[in-house]
């Protein structure tokens, strides 16, 4: 499945469970990450003054047409947190449960991404209040062109460039890039990344996020000498990300994957799940739960599960104080944005866990985005062999100037990746004259 997606499934970027469990402020947990990595820095205070606000906040009201006639009116946002380091980059996430404050803080998490990658961008994301799964795909068509015509001041190709993210899918990045064509009246592939391969995506670009991932794997599980070839893996949603986890990890490393979930529950096998077995079944029944010869499990038993490697691939707040105790996998790969709290990391990091941080670890989403753009920009297309060799090259420097970072500083890796952007992007700032 490399790069060549049916565009008109609707596959989700991110599996997206219902957020009941969601305890603290998302922006605040975002400052809290700062503030550690600005005192380890000893940043100056101005620079840390200007990076806890987004620059700019845009929020919308879209009526839509629904089928029964009646019109809808739903809330949209997109905020961009810093453009030091070149224009807006950053998903746009449909959730029934988004708010202000989670599109700020994936906001921050994106200016930060975007640094550590290496890739000339700020941040921003944007998103919807809306269920998707309740929408025709008519509905869902009008929205997503309502969304564009109500920013379409606030986006294009040298400004902020979306991209899908919970949710979203290449299909909707092509009602929405041709929405925007529309209004300015010109070709502009370049506004959105994750298009569709018939309008100018990129390939590689569907599964890349999963596919970064496993070279941060990689890295990490060289760094505390773990063969991945026996280790056993659990992963948290199967969207996406998570689907492309748990095929990548038996494909590149021939680890046994043991425990998978999605919104409808959780599956334990302790012979290990093939990939196209559970891809099968999940497209048949619409979950994995039920797969033959499974033992069904809950949420929390699959993140607590005797594994090796851990990798939460649904949304945020996951693993938080009440259960980072219970954790037993030595790796932690954040393929989601902010499955881990910031009191979690600290006893995880205090137990000897390494967490490969979102910031980090789900970047080559991001980075295969910016493929994208370049090939939009230069009019000239590349191989998957040329995209994830690029892919391989960018995120293995991150990952392993994050593992240095780490050792350099005493900190837990997180704070090591917030140490290099944050750097990079105050850097950004000081030459253009902020502060
Ligand atoms: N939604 C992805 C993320 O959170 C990709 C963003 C992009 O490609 O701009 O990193």
């Amino acid at each position: 499945m490399s790069g060549k997606a049916d565009p008109l499934e609707i596959a989700k970027e991110q599996v997206a469970p219902v957020k009941e469990e969601i305890e603290e402020d998302p922006f605040e947990i975002a400052l809290k990450q700062l503030n550690k990595a600005a005192k380890v820095l000893n940043l100056d205070e101005q620079a840390l003054e200007i990076l806890s606000s987004p620059q700019k906040i845009l929020q919308v009201s879209i009526p839509v047409k629904m089928d029964d006639g009646k019109v809808r009116v739903f809330t949209g946002f997109r905020v961009r947190h810093n453009i030091a380091r070149g224009p807006a980059k950053g998903g746009i996430r449909y959730h029934p449960q988004e708010t202000l404050s989670t599109v700020k803080a994936l906001s921050m998490w994106m200016t930060w991404k975007c640094a550590i990658a290496d890739i000339p961008y700020g941040g921003a994301k944007g998103g919807i209040i809306c269920d998707p799964s309740t929408l025709s795909q008519g509905e869902l068509e009008r929205l997503s062109r309502g969304y564009i015509r109500a920013i379409a001041d606030f986006i294009g190709p040298e400004v902020d460039v979306p991209a899908p993210d919970v949710n979203t899918n290449p299909q909707i990045m092509a009602w929405m890039m041709d929405e925007y064509e529309n209004i300015v009246r010109h070709s502009a592939a370049n506004v959105i990344t994750g298009k569709p391969l018939e309008v100018g995506g990129s390939l590689g670009r569907f599964d890349s996020t999963g596919k970064g991932g496993m070279f941060v794997l990689r890295e990490g599980a060289k760094k505390i000498g773990l063969d991945l070839s026996k280790a056993r893996v659990a992963v948290q949603g199967f969207g996406n990300v998570g689907q492309f986890a748990v095929k990548f990890v038996q494909e590149m490393f021939g680890a046994k994957v043991v425990a998978v979930s999605d919104i409808k529950g959780g599956i334990y096998s302790e012979n290990g799940f093939k990939f196209d077995d559970l891809l099968a079944w999940s497209k048949k029944i619409g979950s994995v739960v039920g797969f033959p010869g499974s033992k069904p499990i809950t949420n929390e038993e699959l993140l607590e599960s005797d594994v090796d490697v851990l990798i939460p691939a649904a949304i945020e707040e996951q693993i938080t104080e009440k259960n980072a105790d219970k954790i037993k996998a030595k790796i932690i790969l954040e393929l989601a944005n902010g499955p881990t709290t910031p009191e979690a990391d600290e006893i995880l990091y205090k137990k000897g866990k390494l967490v490969l941080p979102d910031v980090l670890s789900n970047s080559g989403g991001v980075i295969v985005s910016y493929f994208e753009w370049v090939q939009n920009n230069y009019g000239e297309y590349w191989t998957t062999e040329e995209v994830y060799d690029k892919l391989d090259q960018k995120i293995t420097k991150a990952a392993r100037q994050v593992l240095d970072t780490m050792d350099k500083y005493h900190v837990d890796p997180r704070t090591a990746a917030y140490v290099i952007a944050v750097k990079k992007v105050a850097d950004a700032m000081k030459v253009r004259g902020w502060y």
